[in-house]
Protein backbone atom coordinates (compact mmCIF):
# COMPACT_ATOMS: atom_id res chain seq x y z
CA UNK A 1 0.00 0.00 0.00
CA UNK A 2 1.26 3.46 -0.92
CA UNK A 3 2.19 5.26 1.91
CA UNK A 4 2.29 9.23 1.75
CA UNK A 5 5.72 10.26 2.86
CA UNK A 6 7.21 13.35 5.05
CA UNK A 7 8.91 16.30 4.16
CA UNK A 8 12.14 14.70 3.40
CA UNK A 9 10.73 13.46 0.45
CA UNK A 10 10.84 17.23 -1.04
CA UNK A 11 14.10 17.98 0.74
CA UNK A 12 15.63 15.03 -1.27
CA UNK A 13 14.12 15.49 -4.58
CA UNK A 14 15.32 19.25 -4.01
CA UNK A 15 12.09 20.89 -4.48
CA UNK A 16 11.63 22.40 -0.90
CA UNK A 17 11.96 26.31 -0.76
CA UNK A 18 12.65 26.20 2.94
CA UNK A 19 9.53 28.25 3.66
CA UNK A 20 8.97 26.55 6.59
CA UNK A 21 5.58 26.09 6.99
CA UNK A 22 5.77 22.10 7.47
CA UNK A 23 7.57 23.02 10.77
CA UNK A 24 4.69 25.05 11.82
CA UNK A 25 2.21 22.10 11.23
CA UNK A 26 3.64 18.99 12.42
CA UNK A 27 1.37 18.00 15.47
CA UNK A 28 4.63 16.23 16.84
CA UNK A 29 7.16 18.84 16.53
CA UNK A 30 9.58 17.14 14.99
CA UNK A 31 10.84 19.48 12.34
CA UNK A 32 13.22 21.76 12.35
CA UNK A 33 14.34 24.27 10.00
CA UNK A 34 18.56 24.90 9.57
CA UNK A 35 20.56 26.51 7.14
CA UNK A 36 22.02 23.91 4.66
CA UNK A 37 23.50 24.47 1.25
CA UNK A 38 22.98 28.14 1.62
CA UNK A 39 19.06 27.83 2.09
CA UNK A 40 16.47 26.88 4.59
CA UNK A 41 15.90 23.39 4.98
CA UNK A 42 13.74 21.17 7.34
CA UNK A 43 14.81 18.34 9.16
CA UNK A 44 12.96 15.54 10.50
CA UNK A 45 13.52 13.93 13.68
CA UNK A 46 12.02 10.33 12.70
CA UNK A 47 12.42 9.48 16.54
CA UNK A 48 9.23 11.99 17.24
CA UNK A 49 7.41 11.41 13.00
CA UNK A 50 4.35 10.03 13.00
CA UNK A 51 4.73 9.11 9.71
CA UNK A 52 4.66 5.51 10.37
CA UNK A 53 1.09 5.92 11.95
CA UNK A 54 0.12 7.71 8.82
CA UNK A 55 0.73 11.42 9.37
CA UNK A 56 1.68 13.38 6.41
CA UNK A 57 0.72 16.58 8.10
CA UNK A 58 4.18 18.42 6.23
CA UNK A 59 3.78 16.95 2.99
CA UNK A 60 0.11 18.25 2.65
CA UNK A 61 0.72 21.42 3.00
CA UNK A 62 3.97 21.69 1.65
CA UNK A 63 4.21 24.66 -1.40
CA UNK A 64 7.73 22.86 -3.22
CA UNK A 65 5.02 20.04 -4.03
CA UNK A 66 2.75 22.62 -6.23
CA UNK A 67 -0.68 23.56 -5.63
CA UNK A 68 -3.94 24.04 -8.07
CA UNK A 69 -3.34 27.74 -8.94
CA UNK A 70 -6.31 28.43 -11.11
CA UNK A 71 -8.80 26.48 -9.25
CA UNK A 72 -7.82 27.57 -5.83
CA UNK A 73 -8.03 31.06 -6.80
CA UNK A 74 -11.38 30.58 -8.49
CA UNK A 75 -12.31 29.51 -4.75
CA UNK A 76 -10.88 32.11 -3.28
CA UNK A 77 -11.81 35.42 -5.90
CA UNK A 78 -15.01 34.87 -7.16
CA UNK A 79 -17.67 37.37 -8.85
CA UNK A 80 -18.91 39.83 -11.65
CA UNK A 81 -16.08 41.66 -11.25
CA UNK A 82 -13.42 39.93 -11.58
CA UNK A 83 -11.08 39.25 -14.30
CA UNK A 84 -8.47 36.54 -15.45
CA UNK A 85 -5.85 36.15 -17.11
CA UNK A 86 -3.55 33.44 -17.48
CA UNK A 87 -0.37 34.79 -16.80
CA UNK A 88 -1.44 37.77 -13.79
CA UNK A 89 -4.13 35.25 -12.26
CA UNK A 90 -7.43 36.32 -11.07
CA UNK A 91 -7.92 39.75 -10.53
CA UNK A 92 -9.91 43.04 -9.38
CA UNK A 93 -7.96 45.39 -10.33
CA UNK A 94 -3.81 46.81 -11.70
CA UNK A 95 -2.72 49.80 -10.01
CA UNK A 96 0.09 52.13 -10.32
CA UNK A 97 1.66 54.10 -7.03
CA UNK A 98 3.72 54.64 -4.24
CA UNK A 99 4.26 55.72 -0.70
CA UNK A 100 3.61 59.67 -0.32
CA UNK A 101 6.56 59.37 2.33
CA UNK A 102 9.63 60.28 -0.23
CA UNK A 103 11.60 59.02 2.59
CA UNK A 104 10.25 55.54 2.56
CA UNK A 105 9.86 55.51 -1.00
CA UNK A 106 13.50 55.72 -1.39
CA UNK A 107 14.78 53.42 1.01
CA UNK A 108 12.07 50.67 0.31
CA UNK A 109 12.40 48.35 -2.66
CA UNK A 110 10.14 50.03 -4.75
CA UNK A 111 7.53 52.64 -4.13
CA UNK A 112 7.33 52.05 -0.19
CA UNK A 113 3.94 50.95 -0.85
CA UNK A 114 4.05 47.49 1.06
CA UNK A 115 5.67 49.11 4.17
CA UNK A 116 3.45 51.95 3.96
CA UNK A 117 -0.22 50.37 4.08
CA UNK A 118 0.93 48.20 6.61
CA UNK A 119 1.92 50.92 8.80
CA UNK A 120 -1.39 52.69 8.22
CA UNK A 121 -2.80 49.46 8.69
CA UNK A 122 -1.79 49.24 11.65
CA UNK A 123 -1.88 52.77 13.23
CA UNK A 124 -5.62 52.58 12.14
CA UNK A 125 -6.11 49.26 13.83
CA UNK A 126 -7.54 47.86 11.37
CA UNK A 127 -4.82 44.79 11.18
CA UNK A 128 -2.63 43.37 15.06
CA UNK A 129 0.19 42.34 13.10
CA UNK A 130 1.91 41.64 10.05
CA UNK A 131 4.69 39.07 9.25
CA UNK A 132 7.78 40.37 7.75
CA UNK A 133 11.49 40.04 7.40
CA UNK A 134 14.52 41.99 8.71
CA UNK A 135 17.76 41.04 8.51
CA UNK A 136 18.99 38.85 12.00
CA UNK A 137 20.62 40.90 14.54
CA UNK A 138 22.20 37.87 15.82
CA UNK A 139 23.68 36.21 12.79
CA UNK A 140 25.20 38.66 9.64
CA UNK A 141 23.42 38.15 6.51
CA UNK A 142 20.89 35.76 7.71
CA UNK A 143 16.97 37.08 7.48
CA UNK A 144 14.32 36.54 10.27
CA UNK A 145 10.17 36.40 10.03
CA UNK A 146 8.42 38.17 12.68
CA UNK A 147 5.55 39.26 13.70
CA UNK A 148 5.84 43.42 13.16
CA UNK A 149 3.72 45.55 15.23
CA UNK A 150 4.85 49.00 15.39
CA UNK A 151 5.83 51.53 12.16
CA UNK A 152 9.70 51.08 13.48
CA UNK A 153 9.03 47.36 13.46
CA UNK A 154 7.77 47.81 9.45
CA UNK A 155 10.63 50.60 8.53
CA UNK A 156 13.21 47.78 9.76
CA UNK A 157 11.83 45.28 8.03
CA UNK A 158 11.14 46.81 4.41
CA UNK A 159 12.92 46.34 0.98
CA UNK A 160 13.66 43.28 -0.70
CA UNK A 161 16.07 40.47 0.72
CA UNK A 162 17.44 38.56 -2.11
CA UNK A 163 17.57 35.42 0.76
CA UNK A 164 15.57 32.42 1.60
CA UNK A 165 13.14 33.23 3.83
CA UNK A 166 11.67 31.44 6.04
CA UNK A 167 7.99 31.39 7.95
CA UNK A 168 9.73 28.93 10.72
CA UNK A 169 8.11 29.10 14.27
CA UNK A 170 6.44 32.22 13.03
CA UNK A 171 2.88 30.96 11.93
CA UNK A 172 2.73 29.17 15.47
CA UNK A 173 3.34 32.26 17.18
CA UNK A 174 0.65 33.95 14.82
CA UNK A 175 -1.71 30.91 16.29
CA UNK A 176 -1.00 31.67 19.88
CA UNK A 177 -0.88 35.30 19.60
CA UNK A 178 -4.11 37.48 21.27
CA UNK A 179 -5.22 39.28 17.80
CA UNK A 180 -7.10 37.83 15.63
CA UNK A 181 -6.12 40.05 12.20
CA UNK A 182 -2.42 39.40 10.92
CA UNK A 183 -1.10 40.00 7.43
CA UNK A 184 1.48 37.57 6.29
CA UNK A 185 4.01 38.87 3.30
CA UNK A 186 6.01 36.93 1.58
CA UNK A 187 6.77 35.61 -2.21
CA UNK A 188 4.49 33.63 -3.95
CA UNK A 189 5.44 29.98 -3.00
CA UNK A 190 5.51 31.21 0.63
CA UNK A 191 1.79 32.29 -0.44
CA UNK A 192 0.82 29.35 -1.55
CA UNK A 193 1.96 27.45 1.84
CA UNK A 194 0.28 29.60 3.81
CA UNK A 195 -2.97 28.98 1.97
CA UNK A 196 -2.67 25.30 2.10
CA UNK A 197 -1.91 25.11 5.65
CA UNK A 198 -4.74 27.43 6.04
CA UNK A 199 -7.22 25.04 4.01
CA UNK A 200 -5.88 22.05 7.05
CA UNK A 201 -6.08 25.29 9.93
CA UNK A 202 -9.24 26.51 11.39
CA UNK A 203 -7.27 28.58 14.17
CA UNK A 204 -4.60 29.68 11.71
CA UNK A 205 -7.62 31.18 9.07
CA UNK A 206 -9.29 32.50 12.19
CA UNK A 207 -6.15 34.70 12.40
CA UNK A 208 -5.46 35.85 8.89
CA UNK A 209 -6.99 39.19 7.61
CA UNK A 210 -4.72 39.09 4.51
CA UNK A 211 -1.97 37.82 2.59
CA UNK A 212 -0.15 39.76 0.62
CA UNK A 213 2.67 38.63 -1.99
CA UNK A 214 5.64 40.32 -3.61
CA UNK A 215 6.40 39.61 -7.02
CA UNK A 216 8.98 37.18 -7.70
CA UNK A 217 11.45 35.94 -10.61
CA UNK A 218 12.86 33.96 -8.36
CA UNK A 219 15.02 34.43 -5.01
CA UNK A 220 18.94 33.50 -4.07
CA UNK A 221 20.52 31.14 -1.98
CA UNK A 222 23.05 32.75 0.66
CA UNK A 223 25.92 32.11 -1.09
CA UNK A 224 24.45 34.70 -3.70
CA UNK A 225 24.97 37.69 -0.94
CA UNK A 226 28.77 35.89 0.40
CA UNK A 227 29.53 35.48 -3.05
CA UNK A 228 29.11 39.67 -3.74
CA UNK A 229 30.78 40.53 -0.65
CA UNK A 230 33.55 38.75 -0.88
CA UNK A 231 34.10 39.33 -4.23
CA UNK A 232 34.24 42.85 -3.67
CA UNK A 233 36.99 42.63 -1.00
CA UNK A 234 33.89 43.22 2.04
CA UNK A 235 34.95 41.49 5.56
CA UNK A 236 31.43 39.83 6.41
CA UNK A 237 32.27 39.99 10.20
CA UNK A 238 32.41 44.09 10.11
CA UNK A 239 29.22 44.20 8.21
CA UNK A 240 26.72 46.40 10.51
CA UNK A 241 24.11 46.84 7.80
CA UNK A 242 23.05 45.63 4.17
CA UNK A 243 20.35 46.35 1.83
CA UNK A 244 20.04 44.89 -1.14
CA UNK A 245 17.53 47.67 -2.95
CA UNK A 246 18.25 51.15 -1.03
CA UNK A 247 18.10 54.70 -2.54
CA UNK A 248 15.90 54.77 -5.25
CA UNK A 249 14.10 53.01 -7.46
CA UNK A 250 15.45 49.53 -8.06
CA UNK A 251 18.47 51.29 -6.36
CA UNK A 252 21.33 49.26 -5.05
CA UNK A 253 22.91 47.36 -2.78
CA UNK A 254 24.06 49.42 0.56
CA UNK A 255 26.87 47.51 2.79
CA UNK A 256 27.31 49.56 6.05
CA UNK A 257 30.16 48.70 9.18
CA UNK A 258 33.34 48.54 10.56
CA UNK A 259 35.55 50.53 7.90
CA UNK A 260 32.71 49.73 5.08
CA UNK A 261 30.84 52.17 3.22
CA UNK A 262 30.09 50.61 -0.26
CA UNK A 263 27.13 50.97 -3.02
CA UNK A 264 26.62 49.18 -6.17
CA UNK A 265 23.81 49.19 -8.77
CA UNK A 266 20.91 46.42 -8.50
CA UNK A 267 21.82 45.94 -12.11
CA UNK A 268 25.64 45.59 -11.67
CA UNK A 269 25.45 43.22 -8.99
CA UNK A 270 22.31 40.82 -9.91
CA UNK A 271 21.78 40.26 -13.19
CA UNK A 272 25.08 38.17 -13.89
CA UNK A 273 25.39 36.02 -11.12
CA UNK A 274 21.32 35.81 -11.01
CA UNK A 275 20.47 31.89 -12.42
CA UNK A 276 24.04 30.93 -10.57
CA UNK A 277 22.27 30.99 -6.95
CA UNK A 278 18.64 30.26 -7.79
CA UNK A 279 17.08 27.49 -5.77
CA UNK A 280 16.45 24.55 -7.97
CA UNK A 281 12.61 25.18 -6.77
CA UNK A 282 12.79 28.43 -8.64
CA UNK A 283 13.52 26.82 -11.73
CA UNK A 284 10.03 24.82 -11.67
CA UNK A 285 7.97 27.91 -10.53
CA UNK A 286 4.47 29.19 -12.51
CA UNK A 287 3.65 31.31 -10.06
CA UNK A 288 5.57 35.23 -10.36
CA UNK A 289 2.59 37.33 -9.36
CA UNK A 290 1.43 35.39 -6.51
CA UNK A 291 -2.02 34.67 -7.57
CA UNK A 292 -3.06 33.29 -4.47
CA UNK A 293 -2.56 36.54 -2.40
CA UNK A 294 -5.33 39.56 -1.81
CA UNK A 295 -2.51 42.17 -2.96
CA UNK A 296 0.42 41.60 -4.88
CA UNK A 297 3.31 44.56 -4.71
CA UNK A 298 6.10 45.17 -7.43
CA UNK A 299 8.08 47.30 -9.61
CA UNK A 300 7.31 48.99 -13.17
CA UNK A 301 10.24 49.78 -14.83
CA UNK A 302 8.57 50.72 -18.12
CA UNK A 303 8.35 54.08 -20.04
CA UNK A 304 6.95 56.43 -18.83
CA UNK A 305 7.54 54.95 -15.17
CA UNK A 306 11.17 54.13 -15.17
CA UNK A 307 11.52 57.66 -16.01
CA UNK A 308 10.63 58.10 -12.07
CA UNK A 309 13.95 58.04 -9.58
CA UNK A 310 12.30 57.87 -6.46
CA UNK A 311 10.09 54.05 -6.47
CA UNK A 312 7.01 53.50 -8.07
CA UNK A 313 5.19 50.35 -7.50
CA UNK A 314 2.64 48.24 -9.39
CA UNK A 315 0.19 46.39 -7.79
CA UNK A 316 -2.38 43.28 -8.47
CA UNK A 317 -5.13 43.60 -6.19
CA UNK A 318 -7.49 40.12 -6.44
CA UNK A 319 -10.07 40.57 -3.11
CA UNK A 320 -12.37 43.46 -2.96
CA UNK A 321 -12.17 44.02 0.81
CA UNK A 322 -8.65 45.15 -0.04
CA UNK A 323 -9.17 46.83 -3.14
CA UNK A 324 -11.49 48.99 -0.83
CA UNK A 325 -8.71 49.37 1.91
CA UNK A 326 -6.41 50.46 -0.61
CA UNK A 327 -8.69 52.77 -1.92
CA UNK A 328 -9.71 53.91 2.12
CA UNK A 329 -5.52 54.81 2.51
CA UNK A 330 -4.96 56.24 -1.08
CA UNK A 331 -8.07 58.73 0.59
CA UNK A 332 -6.46 59.33 3.51
CA UNK A 333 -3.58 60.74 1.43
CA UNK A 334 -0.49 57.90 2.60
CA UNK A 335 -0.75 56.80 -1.10
CA UNK A 336 -1.64 57.18 -4.19
CA UNK A 337 -2.87 54.93 -6.93
CA UNK A 338 -3.16 55.39 -10.65
CA UNK A 339 -5.14 52.94 -13.00
CA UNK A 340 -3.00 50.19 -14.94
CA UNK A 341 -3.68 48.15 -17.74
CA UNK A 342 -3.08 44.67 -17.65
CA UNK A 343 -0.97 45.37 -21.58
CA UNK A 344 1.50 47.29 -19.52
CA UNK A 345 2.09 45.19 -16.92
CA UNK A 346 2.63 42.75 -18.62
CA UNK A 347 4.80 44.13 -20.33
CA UNK A 348 6.54 45.49 -17.55
CA UNK A 349 7.07 41.85 -16.03
CA UNK A 350 8.55 39.72 -18.22
CA UNK A 351 9.17 36.53 -15.80
CA UNK A 352 5.60 36.44 -15.84
CA UNK A 353 5.47 34.71 -19.45
CA UNK A 354 8.86 32.57 -18.70
CA UNK A 355 7.37 30.76 -15.76
CA UNK A 356 4.23 29.68 -17.16
CA UNK A 357 6.26 28.76 -20.22
CA UNK A 358 9.62 28.07 -20.03
CA UNK A 359 9.72 26.79 -16.67
CA UNK A 360 7.12 24.35 -17.08
CA UNK A 361 9.05 23.04 -19.94
CA UNK A 362 11.54 22.33 -17.44
CA UNK A 363 9.00 20.54 -14.98
CA UNK A 364 7.97 18.87 -17.93
CA UNK A 365 11.70 17.56 -18.82
CA UNK A 366 12.80 16.40 -15.12
CA UNK A 367 9.02 14.49 -15.29
CA UNK A 368 10.57 12.49 -17.86
CA UNK A 369 13.28 12.04 -16.59
CA UNK A 370 11.19 10.37 -13.43
CA UNK A 371 11.96 13.52 -11.12
CA UNK A 372 9.14 14.46 -8.50
CA UNK A 373 8.14 18.34 -9.96
CA UNK A 374 5.98 20.84 -8.66
CA UNK A 375 2.05 20.50 -10.18
CA UNK A 376 0.00 23.09 -10.53
CA UNK A 377 -3.10 20.73 -11.96
CA UNK A 378 -3.53 23.36 -14.93
CA UNK A 379 -2.38 21.89 -18.26
CA UNK A 380 -0.10 25.42 -19.01
CA UNK A 381 0.64 25.52 -23.15
CA UNK A 382 4.48 25.03 -22.92
CA UNK A 383 6.22 22.72 -25.47
CA UNK A 384 9.64 21.38 -24.60
CA UNK A 385 12.00 22.08 -27.20
CA UNK A 386 15.79 21.61 -27.82
CA UNK A 387 16.78 24.70 -26.56
CA UNK A 388 15.17 24.46 -23.25
CA UNK A 389 16.85 20.89 -22.86
CA UNK A 390 20.32 23.03 -22.94
CA UNK A 391 18.90 25.80 -20.84
CA UNK A 392 17.84 23.76 -18.49
CA UNK A 393 21.22 21.46 -18.60
CA UNK A 394 23.30 24.93 -18.26
CA UNK A 395 21.19 26.33 -16.04
CA UNK A 396 22.08 23.28 -13.93
CA UNK A 397 25.66 23.60 -14.14
CA UNK A 398 25.48 27.33 -13.41
CA UNK A 399 23.57 25.96 -10.05
CA UNK A 400 26.45 23.83 -9.39
CA UNK A 401 29.07 26.14 -9.57
CA UNK A 402 27.26 28.31 -7.12
CA UNK A 403 26.71 25.68 -4.57
CA UNK A 404 30.07 25.07 -4.29
CA UNK A 405 32.81 27.67 -2.78
CA UNK A 406 35.57 25.68 -3.94
CA UNK A 407 34.08 26.36 -7.44
CA UNK A 408 33.50 29.78 -7.59
CA UNK A 409 36.65 31.10 -9.04
CA UNK A 410 35.49 29.80 -12.21
CA UNK A 411 32.09 32.30 -12.07
CA UNK A 412 33.40 35.52 -14.05
CA UNK A 413 34.76 32.85 -16.60
CA UNK A 414 31.33 31.65 -17.16
CA UNK A 415 29.52 34.85 -16.49
CA UNK A 416 31.64 37.56 -18.54
CA UNK A 417 30.10 40.12 -17.34
CA UNK A 418 30.18 38.98 -13.31
CA UNK A 419 32.17 41.79 -11.74
CA UNK A 420 35.62 41.23 -9.44
CA UNK A 421 36.59 44.16 -7.66
C1 LIG B 1 13.47 37.43 -4.49
C2 LIG B 1 12.63 38.56 -5.02
C3 LIG B 1 12.36 38.65 -6.39
C4 LIG B 1 11.57 39.70 -6.88
N1 LIG B 1 11.28 39.75 -8.22
C5 LIG B 1 10.53 40.76 -8.71
C6 LIG B 1 10.24 40.87 -10.09
O1 LIG B 1 10.66 40.04 -10.91
N2 LIG B 1 9.48 41.92 -10.53
C7 LIG B 1 9.02 42.87 -9.66
O2 LIG B 1 8.38 43.81 -10.11
N3 LIG B 1 9.26 42.78 -8.33
C8 LIG B 1 9.99 41.76 -7.85
N4 LIG B 1 10.24 41.68 -6.49
C9 LIG B 1 9.48 42.56 -5.59
C10 LIG B 1 10.11 43.93 -5.40
O3 LIG B 1 11.51 43.80 -5.18
C11 LIG B 1 9.49 44.63 -4.17
O4 LIG B 1 9.57 43.79 -3.05
C12 LIG B 1 8.05 44.98 -4.36
O5 LIG B 1 7.95 45.78 -5.49
C13 LIG B 1 7.48 45.73 -3.16
O6 LIG B 1 8.10 46.97 -3.08
P1 LIG B 1 7.73 48.01 -1.93
O7 LIG B 1 8.64 49.18 -2.04
O8 LIG B 1 6.26 48.26 -1.95
O9 LIG B 1 8.07 47.11 -0.68
P2 LIG B 1 8.77 47.51 0.70
O10 LIG B 1 8.00 48.62 1.30
O11 LIG B 1 10.22 47.65 0.51
O12 LIG B 1 8.46 46.20 1.55
C14 LIG B 1 8.89 44.92 1.13
C15 LIG B 1 8.25 43.90 2.06
O13 LIG B 1 8.56 42.60 1.59
C16 LIG B 1 9.18 41.83 2.62
N5 LIG B 1 10.19 41.00 1.97
C17 LIG B 1 11.29 41.42 1.35
N6 LIG B 1 11.98 40.39 0.82
C18 LIG B 1 11.27 39.28 1.14
C19 LIG B 1 11.46 37.91 0.86
N7 LIG B 1 12.51 37.46 0.16
N8 LIG B 1 10.54 37.04 1.34
C20 LIG B 1 9.49 37.47 2.05
N9 LIG B 1 9.25 38.78 2.32
C21 LIG B 1 10.13 39.66 1.87
C22 LIG B 1 9.78 42.85 3.56
O14 LIG B 1 9.91 42.34 4.86
C23 LIG B 1 8.78 44.00 3.48
O15 LIG B 1 7.71 43.78 4.36
C24 LIG B 1 11.05 40.66 -5.99
C25 LIG B 1 11.35 40.58 -4.61
C26 LIG B 1 12.12 39.53 -4.12
C27 LIG B 1 12.42 39.46 -2.64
Amino acid sequence: MYRVPNIDFVTKHDICIGCGVCQNACPQNAITIDVRNGMFLPAVDNVRCNNTRGCHRCYDVCPGLGINLVDCAKQLYAGGDVFEDKFIGRYIQCHTGHSTNEEMRYHAASGGMLSQILIWLLETGKIDGAVVTRFDTSAPLKVKTFIATTKDDIIASRSSKYAPVTYSQVIREVKKATGSRYVFVGVPCQIEGVRKMMAKDQRLREKIAGLFAIYCSGTRTFYFTEYILKSRNIDIGNVDFLSYRDNGCLGGMVVKGKGIDYYEDYQSYSNPLRTIFYPRRCLLCADHFGELADICFGDIHIKPYSDDKIGINSLVVRSRYWNDMLNEACSAGVITLDTLDENTLLASQKMAKVKKTRNITFCMLNKKLGQPVPEYGTLYEAKLTCKDIINYFRMSVERYVGRHKLLWCVIPRIKSKVKIK
